[in-house]
C-alpha cells in the first residue's frame, strides 16, 4: 500500500475542494479516535488524508442572540461535556458528551467526526434527536442544513456525501423550564451502549408535560424517535403509567440485533426501564424549580 498524502488546510472551502478532487480516495481526519484504528486493521487505506484540525472556524463553540448554540465540528467531547452553557434542554447533549468511552478518547474524538462515522451505539445520535439538532454539512456546491432526523440514515450511514464534510452541530433555544437527560446502560464502564435514552422534558407550572423529545440509541441503524409515543404524555402528568405506555409503543419501532454486547431480546427489556429512569432524574432535576 502508498502512503496516504496528507493534508492540512486553513479554511473549510480548502479542505472540500481537496477532497473532492481526491474522490472515493479521500477522507477527512478529525479526531482520528476511530479513523486511525481502522487504518491500522486496514479496514480502510485511503489515499489522501484531509486533516480538519488547523480549520479555526470548527473549532468554535458559540450562543446566537436567539440562543441556538452552534458547536464545531472539530470540539472534543471533553469540551462539550463541560462546555457550562449547555444548560436546560440542551445539556442533554453536554451529558452524552461526558459518558463517552473514556477520559483518553474524550480527548482526542471530535463531535464531527463521531457522528458522520455513525456508529448505532454512539452516544451523540440519540442526543441530537432529543435536542431538535440540525447539522450543517458543507460541500463542493457550499453548505446546506439537515435536521438530525434526517441525518442519520442507517447503520453507520449519514447524509453526508462523498466530498462533504461535517462543520458545525446547531442546537436550536430549548423550552423554557426544560431539562434535558441522557441515560446509558454499557456492559463495563467505558464502553459503547448497549442501549441508551435521550430526552428533553418541559413541564408548566401544574405539572402538565408541554414538551417531549425522546430518542433510543443502540436498537438499530440509528437514533429511534416515535412521536406517537411521545403523544401520549404530552399535555398530560408524567405518571408511571403514562411512561410505561410511550415506553411499550416506542419498543414497538425499535430493530436491535444480537451482537457481542447483548442480545436483541434484552436491549428491548431494558429500553423501558432505561426510559423510567431518564424521566424520574429529568423530573428530580426540576424539583427545585416546580
Ligand atoms: C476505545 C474507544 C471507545 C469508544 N467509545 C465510545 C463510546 O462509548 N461512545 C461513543 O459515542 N463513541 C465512542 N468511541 C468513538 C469516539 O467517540 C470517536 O471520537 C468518534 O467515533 C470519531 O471521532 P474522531 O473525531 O476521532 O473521528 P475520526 O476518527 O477522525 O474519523 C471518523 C470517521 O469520520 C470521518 N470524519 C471525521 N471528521 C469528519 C467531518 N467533520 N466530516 C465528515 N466526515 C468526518 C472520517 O473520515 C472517518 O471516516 C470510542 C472510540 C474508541 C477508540
Amino acid at each position: 500500500m502508498m502512503a496516504a498524502t496528507f493534508h492540512k488546510p486553513a479554511t473549510v472551502d480548502d479542505a472540500v475542494r481537496v477532497l473532492s478532487d481526491a474522490g472515493e480516495g479521500g477522507r477527512p481526519i478529525s479526531g482520528g479516535a476511530t479513523l486511525v484504528a481502522m487504518m491500522n486493521a486496514k479496514l480502510v487505506e485511503p489515499d489522501v488524508l484531509v486533516s480538519l484540525s488547523a480549520i479555526a472556524e470548527l473549532k468554535d463553540f458559540g450562543r446566537a442572540p436567539d440562543g441556538t448554540v452552534r458547536i464545531g465540528a472539530m470540539r472534543r467531547h471533553r469540551e462539550t461535556a463541560f462546555e457550562s452553557d449547555l444548560s436546560g434542554g440542551q445539556a442533554v447533549v453536554a451529558k452524552a458528551a461526558s459518558q463517552i468511552a473514556n477520559p483518553p478518547v474524550r480527548n482526542m474524538g471530535t463531535i464531527g467526526g463521531s457522528i458522520a462515522f455513525a456508529d448505532p451505539a454512539a452516544d451523540y445520535p440519540p442526543a441530537l434527536v432529543a435536542a431538535d439538532a440540525t447539522i450543517e454539512i458543507a460541500g463542493p456546491d457550499g453548505r446546506r442544513l439537515v435536521p438530525a432526523e434526517e441525518f442519520f440514515l442507517g447503520w453507520y450511514e449519514t447524509a453526508v456525501e462523498p466530498g462533504e464534510i461535517v462543520t458545525a452541530v446547531l442546537l436550536p433555544p430549548a423550552p423554557e423550564r426544560a431539562v434535558g437527560h441522557y441515560e446509558k446502560l454499557c456492559r463495563v464502564a467505558g464502553d459503547f451502549a448497549l442501549a441508551s435514552v435521550a430526552l428533553v422534558l418541559a413541564l408548566d407550572g401544574d405539572g402538565t408535560v408541554t414538551h417531549l423529545r425522546l430518542a433510543v440509541g443502540g436498537c438499530g441503524g440509528g437514533p429511534v424517535r416515535c412521536p406517537e409515543a411521545e403523544a401520549l404524555v404530552v399535555g398530560a402528568a408524567p405518571g408511571a403509567e403514562r411512561i410505561a405506555a410511550l415506553a411499550e409503543r416506542l419498543v414497538e419501532d425499535l430493530d436491535p440485533v444480537d451482537d457481542s454486547r447483548g442480545s436483541a431480546e434484552y436491549r428491548l427489556q431494558i429500553v423501558p426501564r432505561l426510559i423510567a429512569k431518564a424521566f424520574d432524574e429529568a423530573l428530580t432535576e426540576m424539583e427545585p424549580a416546580r
